[in-house]
């Protein structure tokens, strides 16, 4: 199950309280101050793991807390400092501050960064000592470690965002360009979550693409399930209109194109303004003259800067050509030094 949303507590490690001691021998038996410092609290570090994609981990697991500095000892010893807690989560993850809604951080693939600061340990009365002052009996406590309510909310980072109403042929096209392995089935919502791949364009170019559960009418609204995971296409730098040729009851490929566009554009107005490929799907279904005629009788209906193609995603035809316009939307002619940064997003490496 794909979980995208997580409501957690995070609590840093308090500081070690400082200590009063004062050093006891037989040669000494009134010894000067000697109680050391507490050690640092843990610090609750977010850790960005590229073979993540989900936020299920964290169901179940709400509270997380470091461990806390040791206290100062006599004999001037330190109290040791706490480990950092390392919370790993998937790449896209966003960390809101619950209690103000602000957004504390971004996780970018590989990334480490610290979410809540560890307390200081205290100061021992060895601290405290001076000429004029002999025998401190004074220390600080530990200081509190930090501590939040966060709500985390992933937004995959992909390339290209694949999107359609159910039966498009979205999970078909995902599975034959790349080594993800979705559920596919002729009844709606067989995609419950998004699901990764990555295309290999050539052999130093590769894409990251999402498909994205079927969208419904009003889905923008609230209806289907279709809302909830409008928000992993925001981050994609393309967006993949998947239409089937032959649709099911009285539409036509045109209508359907118009519906889905409708629910974008009540989506977000910078997600209707993402670049987008038209793609007439099941071509395989169609004689050469009917796919023409398709093609066309689909361009008619679009307005003129639409990109419009054909590929069948089931009998894997078009789907070099598809590739390669797919990249030029995402990346112009840029010839990538190193992956593009959604190659890194995901453990679907190969
Ligand atoms: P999704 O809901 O958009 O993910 O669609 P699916 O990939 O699950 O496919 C829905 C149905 O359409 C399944 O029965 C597929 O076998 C069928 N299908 C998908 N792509 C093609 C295609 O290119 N040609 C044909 N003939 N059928 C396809
Ligand atoms: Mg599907």
């Amino acid at each position: 199950m794909f979980v995208d949303r997580a409501l957690i507590t995070v609590r840093a490690g308090d500081g070690g309280d400082g200590c009063v001691s004062f050093y006891r021998g037989k040669a000494m038996p009134k010894g000067g101050p000697d109680g050391g410092n507490g050690g640092k609290g843990g610090d609750v570090v977010f850790f960005a793991d590229t073979g993540l994609n989900t936020l299920y981990d964290f169901r179940g697991l709400r509270d997380w807390k470091a461990q806390s500095g040791e206290p100062g000892r006599g004999k001037q010893q330190y109290g040791a400092a706490a480990a950092d807690l390392v919370i790993k989560v998937p790449p896209g993850t966003m960390v809101f501050d619950d209690a103000t809604g602000e957004l504390i951080h971004d996780m970018k693939p590989g990334e480490r960064t610290v979410i809540a600061r560890g307390g200081r340990g205290g100061y021992g009365n060895e601290h405290f000592k001076s000429s004029t002052h002999q025998t401190p009996r004074e220390f600080t406590p530990g200081e509190k470690g930090e501590f939040f309510r966060l709500r985390l909310e992933l937004k995959l980072i992909a390339d290209v965002g694949l999107v359609g109403k159910p039966n498009a042929g979205k999970s078909t096209l995902l599975k034959s360009l790349t080594r993800a392995d979705p559920k596919i089935g002729n009844y709606p919502f067989t995609t419950l979550g998004p699901q990764l791949g990555i295309a290999e364009v050539d052999a130093s170019r590769r894409l990251v693409l999402a498909d994205l559960p079927g969208l419904i009418e009003g889905a923008a609204t609230g209806a289907g399930l279709g809302l909830e995971f409008l928000r992993h296409i925001e981050r994609t730098r393309v967006i993949v209109h998947l239409l089937d040729a032959v649709p099911d009851g009285e539409t036509t490929p045109a209508e359907n194109y118009r519906m889905i566009r409708r629910e974008l554009e009540a989506h977000s107005a910078a997600l209707a303004a993402k670049p987008e490929l038209v793609v007439l799907n099941k071509l395989d279904l169609l004689d050469e003259q009917e796919q023409a005629d398709a093609i066309a009788a689909l361009k008619r209906e679009l307005p003129p800067d639409v990109d419009v193609m054909g590929i069948s995603g089931a009998a894997r035809v078009g789907l070099g050509e598809l590739l390669a316009r797919l990249w030029k939307l995402a990346y112009g002619d840029e010839t990538p030094s190193g992956w593009p940064e959604a190659n890194a997003a995901t453990g679907l490496r190969r």
